[in-house]
């Protein structure tokens, strides 16, 4: 008798006497000295957060004894709260001076290499679902490779590759040479035109992208002249966001001028993105049509400072980001005292991967209060994805998307770039 057979009747035995259920169900139990529940206002201390397999099943009052199978995590100085949720990353680039010759020299293998090493960065920061708003459309391979526990990464939902018209913020030739230049059409995410919209949404789907993001004004980091002018007409917009509603994907828009801001917005947008310009005008149609703002202030003052680096950026981009770059915290303190809906984005990619966190100390030297901005990156953001059911809360039923910081970031807002403690999907990826 060979010891496997001995072994799997020895176990044959334990389950007939313990019972396939005691013997079997491995509860984890994390000792929270502090819980934010990222819903809610109320903070508890001395909780037991119990999780079996990729579940949270029990939240507990006092620290819960463990059973012989159980594992306990002792979190007992630290505050526990739901994986973060960051609305706007770009997990297949980091912006350097090297970045536009980068185009032309990596293969998309190479992009997948190096994005999945963004995505640990990302997760290991506490983040544990992302929003991807474009790239070439690696990201989409990347989610795959997250989902199926093949590299390690936050649970990843994609765009593929942005929307823009010719010559827009995500036309991806922009300012090339003009025989490498070509005409980019839908295949390519660049739209002119209704049936163009539509088949641009189609094609996005068809690649396997969650979600449909447009470039409604022009931008900084792109090689043009103007970072505001409005790049899409109504009849467009209008397409883009019928479409993509038959395929159950809303629409984020990045803008910083004002009037495309407000074509987008009322053509029935989720998000928008950045949204330096806006005035009254546009925050009430925000208000009016529930459409979120994702301010991403930290792009905002990373390119700002940047641009004052000689030859960080090529010439056309240099003014843009130092115009725009560091309006952005204004425009959210604006905007947030106006009553506009905000979720949390960050737009890292433009800044190093893993600096997420700086956001909620811009959010809150802006006038937001900690836990407001904590709750935007927690059930807000899940709202925003339709996942809040599942991911943004710590309660009985969601997902185990779990981390912790030291101290408490109610005192001190700085912590929440300081995490300790990741677990995503039930699975424990940092403990430190
Ligand atoms: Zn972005």
């Amino acid at each position: 008798m060979n010891i496997y057979r001995i072994l799997s009747m020895l176990i044959a035995v334990l389950l007939l006497i313990f019972g396939a259920d005691t013997l079997l169900a491995q509860k984890t139990i994390i000792h929270a000295g502090r819980l934010i529940d990222g819903e809610s206002e109320r903070v508890r201390e001395q909780v037991s957060v119990i999780v079996e397999g990729d579940q949270i099943t029990a939240i507990e009052s006092g620290y819960t004894r463990a059973g012989a199978n159980d594992v306990v995590l002792d979190l007992r100085d630290k505050t526990v709260m739901p994986g973060l949720i960051d609305l706007h990353v770009h997990l297949e680039m980091e912006s350097t001076p090297d970045h536009y010759i980068n185009r032309f020299i990596m293969n998309p293998a190479d992009i997948a290499f190096q994005s999945a090493v963004y995505a640990k960065t990302t997760l290991m920061a506490g983040f544990t679902t992302v929003r991807d708003l474009g790239g070439s459309g690696v990201n989409i391979a990347l989610r795959n490779a997250i989902n199926s526990g093949k590299t390690v990464g936050p649970r990843v939902i994609t765009v593929g590759k942005s929307l823009a018209t010719t010559g827009g913020h995500a036309d991806p030739t922009n300012n090339w040479r003009r025989d490498l230049m070509g005409d980019p059409g839908p295949f390519e995410g660049v739209v002119n035109g209704v049936p163009a919209a539509r088949q641009a949404v189609r094609q996005r789907y068809k690649d396997g992208a969650d979600h449909i993001k447009i470039t409604a004004t022009g931008g900084v980091l792109s090689v043009a002249k103007s970072g505001q002018n409005p790049q899409f007409m109504m009849d467009e917009l209008e397409a883009i966001i019928e479409t993509a509603r038959d395929y159950e994907m809303h629409v984020a828009a990045h803008a910083h001028g004002k009037e495309g801001m407000l074509r987008a917005v009322e053509a029935g947008v989720l998000t928008i993105e950045h949204g330096t310009y806006m005035d009254e005008e546009v925050m009430q149609a925000m208000v009016e049509n529930g459409t979120y703002y994702v301010p991403t202030i930290s792009a905002g003052k990373w390119v700002g400072e940047k641009a004052k680096e000689e030859g960080y950026y090529p010439d056309l981009v240099t003014p843009k980001a130092l115009e725009i770059g560091p309006l952005i915290q204004d425009t959210f303190s604006r905007a947030y005292k106006y009553g506009v809906r905000i979720a949390f984005g960050t737009d890292a990619g433009v800044f190093p991967h893993g600096m997420n966190g700086l956001e909620f100390g811009y959010m809150v030297e802006a006038g937001m209060p900690a836990m407001e901005a904590i709750i935007s990156a927690t059930s807000t953001a899940a709202t925003v994805l339709g996942m809040q059911d599942r991911i943004g809360a710590i309660r009985a039923g969601m997902l185990a998307d779990i981390i912790a910081v030291p101290g408490n970031p109610l005192n001190d807002i700085g912590v929440m770039t300081d995490v300790k403690f990741v677990m995503k999907d039930g699975k424990v990826y940092r403990i430190d």
